[in-house]
């Protein structure tokens, strides 16, 4: 047990101190009017918005894991007002709030949240398969474990003694953690990402039962954490999300853990946090659905094959049908069908 504790006590340290200080520049790259606006955080994120429409489709999948890494980078080094996927909503809030008053401020506040919705308005929800680190997370986690989830899923996600010990090995990661934080800290408002880690543990055990069962309904909770996390914001609440540690200089101990419960979820069950938890997921899918770029199935040359449901890792296509509501725009399945039946349109590009 001291080990263990020691470890910890470590572990706790070396995150206080990589969090501390480490954005490429001290204050965001203009000012304007004595406030700082992230000029260079919106060009970074342009230019991650940018790169999916120019890259070859030739080794696209090798260009998207390329920009997932750069939006990790990018968010850690540059980002300074995006605070997570909750502060995003928050801050947005806040900008709106300050429009009339305080403009500089307001645009302070809404540009990371707004580059993200003007961009997923124009490009589609490009924003989820190939920038947001939190999918970058959650994907990369489960690169190993390719083969076993699509055994899974084409066997409906059967409740199987393996998954069971590790949903249950999961679980003690989580309660051993909370009751090491428990011994130096008592959980306000401040630290509500770990309780979305508690919904995310209790999901888990459900999935493990009936996943096949449960999955299309439960992703109706992405609205309820999004009016949570909205009503939090209007009453001012300072709530945190997982990875919000990584942009903040501010060590986060309940983010480090579920930031840790998202990456340990996704082992289990392909890109969780996007699936069930995620409220921007609904607003970017809200925003990408007139988007220039969407996909389209070529059904009479579908052969009904499935090798694009294996590869989704947020099940929105099934035999050639995509559902564009959970659609990451990862592309995966335009470059793997066999028979080129789904296909990119992009309204703005001139056919050659
Ligand atoms: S991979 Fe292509 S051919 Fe196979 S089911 Fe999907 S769309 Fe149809
Ligand atoms: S439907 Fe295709 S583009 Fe959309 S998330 Fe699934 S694999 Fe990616």
């Amino acid at each position: 047990m001291n080990v263990l504790r020691t470890f910890m006590d470590r572990l706790s340290a070396w995150l206080e101190s990589a969090s501390a200080n480490i954005k490429l520049v001290d204050q965001a790259l203009s000012g304007m009017q004595g406030s700082y606006v992230e000029l260079l955080t919106l060009l970074a994120l342009g230019l991650l918005a940018v790169i999916p429409i120019i890259v070859p489709e030739r080794h696209r999948q090798f260009y998207r894991r390329l920009n997932q890494c750069f939006g990790i980078l990018i968010f850690i080094f540059v980002v300074y007002t995006c605070l997570g996927v909750f502060g995003m909503i928050r801050n947005f809030h806040r900008g709106l709030m300050e429009i009339g008053r305080e403009n500089i401020i307001a645009l302070y506040f809404c540009s990371v949240p707004l580059t993200v919705l003007v961009t997923s308005m124009i490009f589609g929800p490009t924003f989820c398969g190939w920038i947001c680190p939190t999918g970058a997370l959650q994907e990369f986690i489960a690169i190993p474990l390719k083969r076993w989830h699509r055994a899974r899923r084409k066997a409906g996600w059967p409740c199987t003694p393996a998954v069971l010990t590790l949903t249950g090995l999961v679980t003690l990661v989580f309660l051993g953690w909370m009751a090491y934080l428990s011994v130096t800290r008592v959980f306000f408002v401040e630290d509500a990402s770990v309780y979305w880690s508690e919904v995310l543990v209790i999901l888990l055990f459900v999935l493990a039962f009936r996943m096949a069962r449960w999955d299309k309904a439960l992703r109706r909770l992405r609205w309820v954490s999004f009016a949570i996390i909205a009503a939090g914001a209007v009453a001012g609440w300072r709530i945190t999300s997982p990875v919000h540690f990584t942009f903040s200089k501010v060590y986060d101990p309940a983010s480090v853990l579920s930031t840790i419960m998202v990456v340990l979820g996704a082992i289990l069950v392909p890109q969780i946090w996007c699936r069930y938890l995620c409220p921007w997921r609904e607003t970017i899918a809200w925003a990408g659905r007139h988007s220039v770029r969407r996909l389209e199935t070529r059904h009479d040359t579908c052969t009904q094959c499935g090798q694009c449901d294996s590869v989704c890792g947020v099940e929105a296509v099934h035999h050639g049908t995509v559902d564009p509501h959970e659609c990451h725009l990862c592309l995966k399945c335009v470059d793997t069908c066999p028979t080129k039946a789904i296909r990119l349109v992009d309204q703005w590009k001139v056919e050659p």
